[in-house]
Parts: structure tokens; sequence; C-alpha cells
């Protein structure tokens, strides 16, 4: 299986927390403005069929169903698919939930959505291209494929690891991996490998005076990733 049990197991920790702004996931929670609007501005969410792979505990999940689309989230902790669906019946939202890992989601739903999201989750898998593949299949052919994950370089290793984790502690030490990390370049190379053209990469930014995040055209640290399958 393409899933690494520590990582599920410490999300699975903290998914009670989930929808609190102010705990590890504030990040989440702050970012979730920004890349809601980047994926429906080129992807116009209403009346579409979705995928949120690696959902966790619903924060873009729900969202993207609050914009009218028809919304399933997918991951491999139990205890944090329990809180999103939880949340989404306390907020009426409705969205369907599943344990099940993204390759056996694509052997059994290919081409079945419009769009197919997977977002600051391929950092944390052991073969990401394998995830790559499975969005490809999942979508259908003219459909979108969005991903967000962090570069790997020194600045994304002193900005994602040491400032994020140590010196803000905005993030549990041990979050994140900096060897599991992916450049653009290799995120590109698994998009094209699976049939996907890319079609946009943006940058995610974090100004940790203001405490404001802004998408731009850095990608060093934080990246998303746009493509879509060709007709
Ligand atoms: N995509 C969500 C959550 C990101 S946190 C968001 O951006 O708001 C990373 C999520 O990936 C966690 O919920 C974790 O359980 C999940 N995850 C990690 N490895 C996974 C795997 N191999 N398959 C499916 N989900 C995985």
């Amino acid at each position: 299986m393409n899933a690494d049990p520590l990582e599920i197991q410490k999300f699975s920790e903290l998914a009670h927390r989930w929808w609190d702004p102010t705990s590890e996931f504030r990040p989440l929670h702050e970012i979730n403005p920004l890349r809601l609007e980047w994926i429906n501005a080129r992807a116009p969410l209403a009346g579409k069929t979705v995928i949120d792979i690696g959902c966790g505990g619903g924060i873009l999940t729900e969202s993207m169903a609050r914009k009218g689309a028809t919304v399933t989230g997918i991951d491999l902790s139990e205890k944090a698919l329990r809180v999103a669906d939880l949340h989404s019946l306390e907020s009426g939202v409705q969205v369907r939930y599943e344990l099940i890992a993204a390759e056996d989601m694509a052997a059994r739903e290919a081409g079945r959505y419009d769009v197919v999201t997977c977002m600051e989750m391929l950092e944390h898998v052991p073969d990401p291209g394998a995830i790559v593949r499975a969005a490809a299949t999942l979508v259908k052919p003219g459909g979108h494929v969005f991903f967000s994950t962090l570069n790997r370089n020194p600045k994304a290793y002193l900005y994602a690891v040491i400032g994020a984790e140590y010196l803000l502690r905005m993030l549990p030490k041990g979050t994140h991996d900096y060897d599991k990390f992916i450049t653009p370049a290799e995120l590109s190379q698994y998009a094209r490998g699976a049939g996907l053209d890319v079609q946009g990469l943006k940058g995610l930014g974090y100004n940790p005076l203001s405490k404001i995040y802004s998408l731009n055209d850095d990608t060093s640290v934080n990246y998303l990733v746009a493509t879509r399958r060709p007709l």
C-alpha cells in the first residue's frame, strides 16, 4: 500500500482539532480561501463532480461543496474522515467521505470526475507519482487536476521546516520530512508521465510579520500546480 502508517497516525492524533482555526491546522484554514478561489477560477465548481484526495478533516472538500460541486473526499485516516463527516453533518453541507486509497478509487471510478484535487498530501506519501497517476485516471478527458505541495531546496527547508516548526511553532515538530518534498520539475514530470498537461504554477507565500498568506509567482516553498487531462 502506498501509505506511510506513521504519517496517517500523525494526522489521526491531531484530527479532533481539525476544524479549530487556532490549532495545528490553522495554516490550512488560512490558505483555504486562496486555493479555493484559484481552483474555482480555473474550473468553476458549481455543478461539477469533484474528488479530493487526502481530504483530511475536509476543509477544502466542504468549501468546494459550498460552491455547488458534488464532492467526494477520500483519505486513509479513519479519524480525520470521522471528523470530516461530523463537521459536514453539523454544517449541513453534503459531502461523501470514504476511507479508500487513491489507487483503489482510480480502479473503481476511473474517468468519473470533472475536477480532482490533491492538496498538501503528496509530501506525505512514499510514492507520489502513483498518486498523480491515480488522479489522472480519476479525471474525465478535458477535466482538471490540481495539486499543491512543498518544494525541495534550502529555502523551503528554512521556511517550511525550521521556520514553521521550530521558530514560529505554527506546526508540530516532525510535520514535514524535507526528503519527501517535491520540486515543481518533479511534479510536472509525474503529471506529464500520467498524461496530464501542466497548465500553470502558483506560489503560496507567507509573511510572518503580517501573518498573511498570498498567492504569487514565487514557487520556492509552497506551491500549487494546475493540470488538465487532454480531451
Ligand atoms: N488535503 C487536506 C489535508 C492535508 S493534510 C487539505 O489540504 O486541507 C494531509 C492529509 O493526507 C492527511 O489527512 C493524511 O491523513 C492524508 N494522507 C497521508 N498519506 C496518505 C495516503 N497515502 N493516502 C491518502 N491520504 C493520505
